[in-house]
């Protein structure tokens, strides 16, 4: 699989961190990360941590992404902040449609497709976040749900600019509540996703896409989950805080 699309380890560091603890973790990072290139390195820091990160993690083998973006290019919009700056910035990945902000932030599949967008035409990887809240997975509903939002963030993309995109799979009642899918349930949705990529842009694209598992992906269940075929990567909450988890999960991936 490794022939067709990168494997990517991104940590989502959420609302953590100032920039001066953020210094300190790229140090402690780059004390103990491996040099081999079995998989890209990402740090979604906030914000404003962003030209803390490009500055500290210069010298690491470790990309900046973000954690959101706005769609419009410029404007009248208090508080936000474009595709554009964060491409000026350095910034290479970004996450879209995390459940926290469409939980918290009214986010939905409209303005996640708007936002997506957006990013590819400044140049960045949108990380598109899907996944089924507990109640959906009860009521039998998961694959419906996660075609749908799928099939909804990329809409209007074009073919050629698919490939630039990760998607990670985020059952809601995963993400650090310390409940992880198994490997099992999780490669099974990660699968159902390449698919649903193969029916809207067919199969030489669908085996290109990285695709991530994330929820409670930790040491201890890294190597089980990244072992599954279709399962790419991790998008990485509470364990991408601290180094030495971090780096754990990255060596997981070899
Ligand atoms: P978690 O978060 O690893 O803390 O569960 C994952 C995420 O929300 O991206």
């Amino acid at each position: 699989n490794r022939r067709y699309r990168k494997t990517i380890i991104a940590g989502n560091w959420k609302m953590n961190k100032t920039a001066s603890e953020t210094k300190k973790f790229a140090e402690e990072l780059k004390a103990i990360l491996p040099k081999a290139k079995w998989c890209d390195v990402v740090v979604c820091v906030p914000a404003v941590n962003i030209p803390a990160a490009m500055k500290a993690f210069k010298d690491v083998r470790v990309s900046v992404g973000a954690q959101n973006v706005f769609y419009e290019k410029s404007g009248a919009y208090t508080g936000e902040v474009s595709a554009d700056m964060l491409k000026d910035l350095g910034v290479k990945y970004v996450i879209i449609g995390h459940s926290e902000r469409r939980q918290y932030f009214g986010e939905t599949d409209f303005t996640v497709n708007k936002k997506v967008l957006a990013a590819l035409e400044a140049g960045l990887h949108p990380i598109i976040c899907v996944g089924e809240s507990l109640e959906q997975r009860e009521l039998g509903i998961t694959m419906e749900l996660i075609a749908l939002q799928v099939k909804s963030a990329l809409a209007g993309v074009p073919a050629e600019k698919v490939r630039k995109c990760v998607i990670a799979y985020e059952p809601i009642w995963a993400i650090g509540t310390g409940k992880t899918a198994t490997a099992e349930q999780a490669a099974e949705v990660c699968t159902f996703i390449r698919t649903t990529v193969r029916h809207l842009y067919g199969a030489r694209i669908a085996r290109s896409v990285t695709v991530q598992y994330g929820g409670s992906m930790k040491p201890a269940n890294a190597a089980e989950l990244l072992s599954q075929p279709d399962i790419d990567g991790g998008l990485i909450g509470g364990a991408s805080l601290k180094a030495a988890d971090f780096v754990e999960i990255v060596n997981a991936a070899n």
